[in-house]
This record gives structure tokens, sequence and C-alpha cells, in this order.
């Protein structure tokens, strides 16, 4: 199935002659003897087929996602034609190119599917689709979409259940960095941030975090905008601003039902931060996401919430910062002479089972702050971000510079990965100019 699909594409790229990357055409070559040779045969009758059934299409793109662990798909109009494309291991990458009228319809039909307001055109909406494929599997769909200069951009979160059985251990942490999250979910009290921008894995890893204290001794609440995955044992409760519930709201009421556990999606206003903290000092594990670049900077963004460095500093059991890397792919990973390296590092090269990306999968690099006696009384002082996080090296924290470095050195990654992944402020390196 997914292998007719990638056909399916590569065919409306090229024959359509509307396509300028074949992104496809190596798997259409490779696996030309597994394609259906009646499709073949009479490619314009199957493209005008498709082009029929819209929901063949649909399924098929998504079928084809799947496929290739895509995270997003992005159908977005330009100027006579509209791009489908997805973001594969963190990297936009170009399927093909429909004409304005078929990308209007697939818009409408995803719409429909997802039972937004087809009519409704020039505001945003967000609706969640439900696909069971062919190859079997059942999956849901986030779908957004958002007004833009040439029509209506429509964007697809593939939800994989996978991600909520996902363990602490599969995310990638140094076994430094490992340990040190394992001690901080052993307290029963107190608030553990998890840092990063948009995109870094905080979901994932905050998902296997609660499904590790999952243990049915304690009722735990999570306060999401929007529930992404059922986790069976926990109760999942949603934001609906439309309402007029907000997370201070929602928060409030989650107080009221005694949890021992509670986890927050994103602290995005000061009452939130004043009664998670106060959560927290007052005997509940708090887990909670924040924007900021690394373990440090979370505390700062904190107090600039207002919430006041006291409080924190008594609330506060650590913080875990990470970014994703993409694995190189162990089969095709080739050496790199470099003297300057002390251990055998490897760069990225490219084969069939890695799609010719030279990577596979991802993984964490990550940063795990503990908050000693010592830092406590700096975050209680308000002290500079730079000197908390030296204290913290000082007292053993593996940071995000070293868990990088000890990736390439070990050859699981390549330089070039870390500097796409990592900001150069982190790496502590000055940035090319
Ligand atoms: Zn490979």
């Amino acid at each position: 199935m997914v292998i007719v699909s990638y056909t399916v594409l590569y065919r409306i790229h090229c024959i359509g002659c509307r396509c300028s990357q074949p992104f496809f055409k190596k798997q259409m070559n490779e696996t030309s003897t597994n394609f259906d040779s009646s499709i073949v045969e009479n490619p314009v009758q199957f493209i005008a087929e498709l082009e029929e059934n819209i929901g063949d299409f649909f399924l098929k793109l998504v079928s084809d996602a799947i496929g290739m662990s895509v995270n997003d798909i992005f159908i977005s109009p330009a100027d006579s034609r509209c791009d489908v494309s997805v973001r594969r291991l963190g990297i936009v990458e170009p399927v093909c190119q429909l004409t304005t009228e078929e990308g209007a319809r697939l818009v409408s039909f995803i719409k429909a599917k997802a039972e937004m307001d087809i009519a409704q055109r020039f505001q945003p909406q967000d609706g969640r689709v439900s696909v069971t494929l062919e190859e079997g599997g059942h999956y849901d769909l986030r779908v957004a979409t958002l007004p833009s200069l040439f029509g209506e951009c429509l964007t697809l979160r593939v939800l994989d259940p996978k991600k909520t059985k996902f363990g602490i251990e599969e995310i990638g942490f140094h076994p430094t960095n490992m340990r040190r999250v394992i001690s901080l979910l052993d307290k029963p009290g107190g608030l553990i941030l998890v840092a990063g921008p948009t995109g870094t894995g905080k979901t994932t890893t905050l998902y296997s975090v609660i499904r590790q204290l999952n243990d049915g001794k304690r009722k735990i609440h999570t306060l999401e905008d929007p529930i992404e995955y059922v986790l069976d044992g926990v109760v999942q409760s949603q934001i609906n601003p439309r309402r007029g519930v907000d997370y201070a709201d929602l928060l409030r009421g989650v107080l009221r039902q005694s949890p021992d556990i509670i986890m927050v999606g994103e602290i995005r206003d000061s009452i939130t931060a004043e009664i998670l903290v106060r959560a927290a000092n007052t005997g509940q594990l708090v887990l909670a996401t924040s924007h900021s670049a690394s373990t440090a900077e979370a505390i700062e963004a904190l107090l600039t919430f207002g919430v006041k460095a006291q409080f924190l500093a008594s609330a506060l059991l650590g913080v875990i910062s990470q970014r994703l890397v993409r694995p190189l792919c162990p089969e095709c990973k080739i050496p790199l002479d470099d003297e300057c390296t002390k251990t055998q590092v490897y760069m990225p090269h490219g084969c069939p089972s890695c799609r010719q990306t030279g990577y596979c999968g991802r993984v964490a690099v990550g940063e795990v702050m503990l908050v000693s006696p010592t830092i406590r009384k700096l975050i209680h002082n308000a002290a500079p971000v730079s000197t908390i996080r030296q204290v913290a090296i000082d007292e053993g924290m593996i940071d995000l510079r070293t868990d990088a470095q000890d990736k390439v050195d070990k050859g699981l990654t390549s330089a070039d990965e870390i500097l796409r992944t990592v900001p150069a402020d982190n790496l502590g390196i000055e940035p090319a100019v």
C-alpha cells in the first residue's frame, strides 16, 4: 500500500510537470516491480480516477506520511498552484504540487471530514480526523486551517499513538541525565519544568514521565491545549478559550479534585504560574513546560511571570531542557578523517533504508538541572542566569554542549546535525558572520 502510494505521488508530479523536485522518484524506481502494472500502463487514467476520488488521494497521502514517520502534512496554496509538503524528522520536504482547484478541493474535503465549517474560509479553524488505513492501524490527525494570500492553508499533525508508549529510557538522554530525571520523579511534591522551543520533543518527554508516574496509586490530572493523546488512567482536561475556560480556570478546578500529580502543557500567564508554584509548595508534584532555551533561563522565565523568587526557590525541584537531533543511519554513516577529534566521528551518506538522508529517527540532546541548596539560594536571591548555570555545571550537570559532543564522539550523530539543531549560544561557540 505504501509502496503504491509513493508511485501515485510521483506520477502526479511527473505527468503534470508541475513539480521541480521529484522527491519520490527514487522510491518509485526502487519499488517499481511491486507496483500494480495495470495502473502504471495508464497513469493518466489513474490520475483522472484519483482526481475523481479525492478521498482515496487523502488516504494515500496519510498512509504515506505514516509509513515515513512524518509529523506534519502541509497543504499550502501559492500563486497558480498548491504545494503539498511534509515535515519529517524536523525537516520540511516537498511531496507534490496540485493545481489551485485540486488543492482547494482537498482542503474542503479534509475540513468536511474534520467537521469544520466548509463555508468559513476567512477564519482559522481547528479540528480532528480519524483515519483507518487499509494496511491496518487507526490514527488521529489534528487539523488546523489558516486564511492566507492565495487561499486557505491546511496543516495536519499526525498523532502517533506510539508516542504514549514511549518510555523515558527511549528519549535518548545521557546516562547521567537519565539518573537525574529518575531522581526528580521520586520526589512526592514540587515543580519540575521541561524547557525547550516548540518542536523539541517536550510533549513526548512529558508523556513519558506521566507514563512512568502512572502506577495507579496516585491521582494524575493533565491540562492540555489540545489533548493530543489519550492516557489511560489519567484525567485529561482541555482548555477552551472560546468558552472562556483558560489554564488558570481549569487549574483552580483541578486543584479542587485533590490531585497528587498535575501536568500543565504550557505556562502562558502569571496567574497560572503563581497557582502552579503554590500547588508545588503545598505538596503536589507539578510538571510544566517552558519555551525557554535552557534550564537556567526557564527559572528566569518564571520569575518574569511575576512569581516571587522565594516561592519558586522552595518549589522548584529541577529543570529538564532538550533539543532533538537525528541519529546517523547506522547502515551508511561514513568515518570522517579529522585529526582534531580524539575519537572516530562520522558523517551522513545516504542509503535506501534512510531514504538517502543519512539519518534515521530522533533522539534528545539535553541537560537536567537539579536544584541543590546552593542553587535554591541563588534562585531565592534572583541571581543572574549565567551564575545559576555555572553553579549547576560545577555541581555535575551534563549541559547541552557536553551531551551533544558526547553523541558526536560516540558516532551517534554528526557535528553538522548538532550545529543545525542546538543554538550556538548553548554550544558556547561564536555564530559564523
Ligand atoms: Zn542510510
